[in-house]
């Protein structure tokens, strides 16, 4: 997988955690999770989304606004996003040295 994907993968859990955390933040401070927790996964957030380059953290941003989730995995060659096929040709240039983003909706697109 491309580096910059796998860091936008990882941005998309670490940023879905943190609504987790902040949606229940009662109901796990009632279980004694410090606020100190949610504080530590939006440093390491931070730091995440330093390293992935600007260009693709706009577009990113765009797609989360838009969609909620922008990266999606490609399953039996279908956008998860909008369950397009993905053209075969995509398929093979993927893990190359390139970000691809689905043509009909624009999602950003990762092989699990
Ligand atoms: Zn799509």
């Amino acid at each position: 997988m491309h580096p910059q994907l796998q860091l936008l993968v990882a941005l998309q859990d670490m940023e879905g955690m943190i609504r987790e955390v902040q949606e229940k933040s009662e109901e796990l401070e009632g279980m004694g999770f410090k606020q100190g927790g949610l504080e530590n996964l939006k440093a390491a957030r931070d730091e995440l989304a330093g390293k992935i380059e600007p260009r693709l953290m706009s577009w990113y941003r765009r797609l989360t606004g838009r969609f909620g989730h922008a990266v999606v995995p490609v399953v039996n060659n279908l956008c998860t996003g909008c369950f397009n096929s993905i053209p075969s040709s995509f398929v093979s240039k993927t893990n190359v040295n390139k970000v691809q983003k689905c043509e009909s909706c624009g999602r950003i697109l990762y092989w699990p």
